[in-house]
């Protein structure tokens, strides 16, 4: 699920979008840095692309997860269409999509998620889900359809998913790997000292599995992962989690600083500075990755569609030296 931001919506709104935040400590917040900074939404084409997402009835995790990068993604026609309902099963600290009861499936969600990006024109599409721990498949038929249709419909967009850990749920990863996405991300979010606080429905270790695996099924997707910072991980609990996620072949890593989106979310530690970033970024290459974006701005699906080119790219290249 991709992290989130700012203090939008009323109290009783917020309350309700996450009933089991209610009882918490606000806590005060942190001065925002001059880094931190969104593009307002309000050029054309973003309000072509919100018509279009409201007249096929799709939910986004641009606008559920309050991403401050919607000026800027929506203004290019990129939106990452958030599929399996609204509401989700678990209560991850630091996110900001509803939890609660889940929606009922919409049987109509995969021909219009289709119907949609061939009206975008999509070169590539980024699609992620809620978590849905109370299907018994945890929703994986669901994104194989979608992936079919779209494959039916736009046949030149390549597609990117962004699922959850479908813990518990014999079958689903492979069903879903089976349907051949160009790219499987599946973010491990933080580093394993601060699960229980920051994720705790997760498994670090399930998650890294999981990306392990859809490289065994299938070595020709590529696969992604990415974490916040500014939870109170340490530096050397980052690298770490770098050194995990190349012992399970992942190819893309995304780090962005995390945002709390309400007062009633985990707090900011701390804002991490852009040479720190960047500092992560020369690591992360150093270590094997055949992409990172690493800034305070960057969200999984962030230049997706841009960073998909550089993606294909650069394994090309990596494999013309080998040969
Ligand atoms: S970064 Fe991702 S979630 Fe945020 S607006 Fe862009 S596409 Fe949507």
């Amino acid at each position: 699920m991709e992290d989130t931001h700012f203090f939008t919506a009323a109290k009783s709104e917020r309350d309700l979008r996450h009933p089991e935040k209610a009882k918490n400590t606000p806590s005060v917040a942190l001065l925002k840095p001059d880094w931190i900074r969104a593009k307002a939404p309000v050029s054309k084409e973003f309000q072509s692309t919100r018509e279009l997402i409201r007249a096929h009835k799709l939910n986004t995790v641009c606008e559920e997860a309050a991403c401050p990068n919607i000026g800027e993604c929506w203004s290019q026609k990129h939106a990452t269409v958030m599929i399996l309902g609204s509401v989700c099963t678990r209560a991850c600290a630091f996110c900001n999509i509803a939890t609660g009861l889940p929606d009922k499936l919409d049987p109509h969600e995969p021909d219009n998620l289709a119907n949609a990006a061939e009206k975008l024109g999509l070169k590539h599409m980024v699609i992620t889900s809620v978590d849905r721990d109370d299907l018994d498949d945890g929703g994986a038929d669901h994104f194989v359809q979608c992936i079919a249709k779209l494959r039916k419909k736009t046949p030149n967009t390549t597609i990117e998913i962004l699922t959850p850990d479908f813990l518990r749920k014999e079958g689903a990863l492979e069903k879903v790997a089976r349907a051949r996405p160009d790219v499987f991300n599946h973010n491990v979010e933080t580093v394993p000292r601060l699960y229980p606080t920051i994720r705790p429905g997760a498994r670090y270790f399930h998650s890294m599995n999981l990306l392990s695996k859809v490289k065994e099924i299938d070595p020709s997707i590529f696969t992604k992962s990415g974490l916040m910072v500014g939870l109170g991980e340490t530096k050397e609990e980052v690298l770490q989690v770098m050194d995990d996620m190349r012992s399970a072949d992942v190819d893309f890593i995304t780090i962005g600083q995390y945002l709390q989106p309400t007062p009633k979310h985990a707090p900011i530690q701390r804002y991490v500075t852009p040479d720190e970033f960047k500092m992560y970024e020369q690591v992360a290459r150093g270590k094997g990755f055949l992409m990172v974006s690493a800034t305070p701005m960057t969200r999984s699906s962030y230049h997706a569609g841009d960073d998909f080119e550089k993606l294909r790219k650069a394994r090309s290249e990596r494999l013309a030296q080998k040969a």
